[in-house]
């Protein structure tokens, strides 16, 4: 067998691996089932491309976009590697053709989606040729903990039993234990070597805006990214079109995307956003999977995103060459409530539901958090970070200031303690706050003791100390849908002992609403 590395220089002109790629493509080599988690960017496709030259015969790659396997079609027969995809429009001739170099081992890789990769005539045509590896592309699709679950990748359960003895590969960019599980476990290869590259996007700058006036917001960022490319993910399909028109008026050369658009009007606004005739693409979630686009210099988040995993994605597509480039989320508690509502009423079973709202409720944590954001994105993936502080978040640029907060601390977690862990945010602020609102009067809330013991502090200085106190250990997230807050011993600790508490000084967000978003 010819060396890995002298194929790689042959065939792809690179001198050496990214991380990762080499112990993958030998776990690959060696015969076993191999699981590849790697961000977006980091070279999957060799992973399984390079194996493919290696071993000779057939390998199978299973991808769920045809857009994306033409590409690698297209690029890999440029470097002189027979690759071909196989498709229901293909006329009867090529499709013969096709048939015969299978069986006479003259095709390396043959691209495949999963819909058809399961039917009997396209079995039968692979299990006539000298299959050596199967790879599947994008496999988070198998399960529905993550952000892109399509149903007809579940079939692909029956490839190990078809072919036992043929290797499998899984590629992801997605990494939350869940989903790792659950790619072995439906693909039945729970023995297979995992390797997980890190998720650290350095050139990645992270923002988030408190969302007032998210127009003047969106101008004054786009009025320091002249001609830079960039993307505005938006919730609705209505709402990326009115953006789009918006900036339009304002000179941008921006156009809207999402699935309700016809076929043809989404090739061109993908293509024209490619060869740069389009500048900012106002998008919903249906744009950007296998958008391999090197120099977008932006991602926006207008409204916000449903889950960790979708935001970390997303904004994933902004600086695969390399260079710096800026990620600002558009924050506003209404919008959690939006989605949350929308969410209620898209007819989920109660555990769906449960797992929805607690991916919001993170999300909504990564939104309010005040320490520093690359690191709860690394966390999230099981990632330690490097440096406690990264030099290119907003709080790690603008740090709060923080001051004794054992009083105030103090005051909440009695609250809690005398709620019996049975409610949310608002209403120990309310509680507090001494407020007469109906929740507090039907409970008959107004007779407890901490009733109005803390008038003195703003609703905003609540939410952003009853969050960090959750951080820090002295309250607990609770219930089925993270929403109620409970306590801990860390918190009675606090309350029987001497413990001072640091606290931010003031509330963050106020602080950033006052400057409009840097360049
Ligand atoms: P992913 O599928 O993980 O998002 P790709 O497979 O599309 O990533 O690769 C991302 C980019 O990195 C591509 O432009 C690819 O040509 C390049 N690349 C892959 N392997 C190497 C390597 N060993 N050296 C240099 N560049 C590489
Ligand atoms: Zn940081």
């Amino acid at each position: 067998m010819t060396p890995p590395e002298d194929l790689l220089k042959r065939y792809w002109g690179y001198s050496s691996f990214l991380p990762h790629q080499k112990e993958i493509i030998g776990s690959v080599l060696k015969g076993q089932d191999t699981l590849a988690i790697m961000a977006t960017g980091g070279g999957k496709s060799l992973c399984y491309q390079l194996p493919a030259l290696c071993l000779g015969g057939l390998t199978v790659v299973v991808s769920p976009l045809i857009s994306l396997m033409k590409d690698q079609v297209d690029d890999l027969n440029e470097r002189g590697i027979l690759a071909v995809a196989f498709n229901s429009s293909m006329e009867y001739r090529v499709r013969t053709k096709i048939e015969a170099d299978l069986k006479n081992g003259k095709i390396r890789l043959l691209f495949v989606s999963p819909e058809r990769c399961m039917q009997a005539g396209f079995l039968d045509l692979i299990k006539a040729a000298p299959i050596r590896l199967i790879a599947v592309d994008e496999a988070h699709c198998i399960s529905e903990w993550g952000h892109n679950f399509r149903p007809e990748y579940r079939q692909l359960a029956q490839l190990k039993k078809l072919f036992p003895a043929v290797p499998l590969v899984a590629l992801t960019a997605t990494a939350i234990p869940e989903v790792r599980r659950d790619i072995c476990q439906q693909l039945g290869i729970s023995d297979a070597h995992e390797f997980v590259g890190s998720f650290n996007r350095k050139n990645l700058m992270y923002r988030v805006v408190e969302k007032k006036n998210p127009k003047i917001l969106l101008l004054t960022f786009l009025s320091r990214h002249q001609h830079e490319s960039g993307i505005i993910y938006c919730m609705s399909k209505k709402e990326t079109e009115e953006v789009a028109r918006d900036l339009r008026r304002r000179g941008y050369n921006a156009q809207a995307y999402h699935a309700g658009l016809s076929k043809q009007v989404r090739t061109k606004v993908q293509d024209g956003f490619i060869k740069n005739t389009i500048t900012i693409v106002c998008a919903t979630i249906a744009f950007g999977m296998g958008i391999d686009k090197p120099d977008v210099r932006f991602v926006i988040h207008y409204d916000i995103p449903k889950t960790v995993e979708s935001y970390y994605q997303e904004t994933g597509r902004a600086g695969r060459d390399g260079r710096p480039s800026e990620c600002v989320l558009f924050y506003s508690r209404g919008d959690i409530a939006r989605v949350r509502s929308m969410l209620e009423h898209d007819h989920m079973t109660e555990r769906n539901l449960r797992a929805s709202l607690r991916k919001l409720q993170e999300m909504t944590e990564y939104c309010e958090a005040i320490t520093c954001r690359r690191r709860f994105l690394l966390s999230y993936f099981g990632e330690e970070s490097p440096d406690e502080h990264c030099t290119s978040c907003d709080n790690c640029n603008h740090p709060a200031a923080r001051n004794d907060g054992t009083e105030p601390a103090r005051l909440i977690v009695e609250c809690v303690k005398e709620l019996s862990s049975n409610f949310g945010i608002d209403l120990i602020t309310d509680l507090l706050r001494g407020s007469t609102c109906a929740r507090i009067r039907d409970y008959h809330l107004d007779a407890l003791a901490a009733y109005g013991t803390g008038k003195q502090y703003s609703k905003a200085q609540y939410r952003t100390w009853i969050n960090e106190l959750v951080r820090q250990g002295y309250l607990a997230r609770t219930g089925d849908r993270y929403l109620v807050i409970g306590m801990t011993d860390k918190g009675e600790d606090l309350l029987r002992g001497k413990n001072r508490v640091m606290l931010p000084a003031q509330e963050k967000m106020k602080t950033k609403t006052t400057k409009a978003p840097r360049a």
